[in-house]
């Protein structure tokens, strides 16, 4: 199965994506992730990206497309997390691969600021945590390997409001355009993680 799964920021994707691609056996392609772990590795590509990442700004279409694209031509069953999120990718993507179905979570702006302000990154490991779903044990520090949690440049509420306003005017146009070739499934994103998660596994079941 070839799977995409589109939603502003909070709506819960990496969660989502986490389960579905081991509930389905899909291999998890999130280019956001693979990006941070440039960035990480203080590669000069990660170097490239961060400028945009930080701003909550896309990264430029040719960077994300070639390595996506790389994995994709390879592999039958994957689950795209944030990937494509304009139509140019969009139609980059339908030359080499046809995919079966598109999931999208909507969530308010409101809801999305909301959640990820509290969101926490563990500086060491990357291991997230929120103060009010999933605090830690102890305040500032992670539960997996003691390093110190901070709060992520895009996690910041200036940065999240313009991660949602690029995602209403980048990525809002994919969902017409999937919806016009019947691969669309919308799911409301606003319960808990739980909740959205049987939501979104009962869309994927039915295709
Ligand atoms: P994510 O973890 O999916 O929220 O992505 C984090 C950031 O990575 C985004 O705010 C963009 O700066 C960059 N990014 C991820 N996916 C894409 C994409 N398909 N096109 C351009 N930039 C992307």
């Amino acid at each position: 199965m070839k799977l995409i799964l589109i939603g502003p920021p909070g709506s819960g994707k990496g969660t989502v994506s986490e389960r579905l691609t081991k509930d389905f056996k899909l291999m998890h392609i999130s280019p956001g992730e693979l990006l941070r772990e440039e960035i990480t590795k203080g590669t000069s590509l990660g170097t490239e990206v961060k400028q945009y990442m930080d701003r909550g700004e896309l990264v430029p279409c040719c960077i994300v497309s070639e390595i996506v694209h790389l994995i994709t031509l390879n592999h039958d069953n994957f689950l795209l997390d944030g990937y494509p999120r304009t139509l140019e990718q969009a139609n980059l993507l339908e030359k080499t691969t046809e995919i079966d179905l598109v999931l999208s979570l909507d969530l308010s702006e409101e809801t999305a600021v909301e959640r990820i302000s509290g969101r926490l990154t563990c500086e060491k490991c990357g291991f997230s945590y929120h103060l009010e779903y999933i605090p830690p044990k102890n305040a500032g520090i992670c539960d997996q390997c003691s390093g110190k949690l901070i709060q992520r440049a895009d996690q910041k509420p200036e940065i999240v409001k313009e991660r949602f306003r690029v995602y209403k005017e980048q990525s809002l146009p994919l969902i017409n355009h999937y919806q016009k070739k019947g691969l669309l499934r919308s799911i409301d994103a606003s319960g808990t993680p739980p909740e959205v998660y049987a939501l979104a596994k009962q869309a994927v079941e039915k295709d």
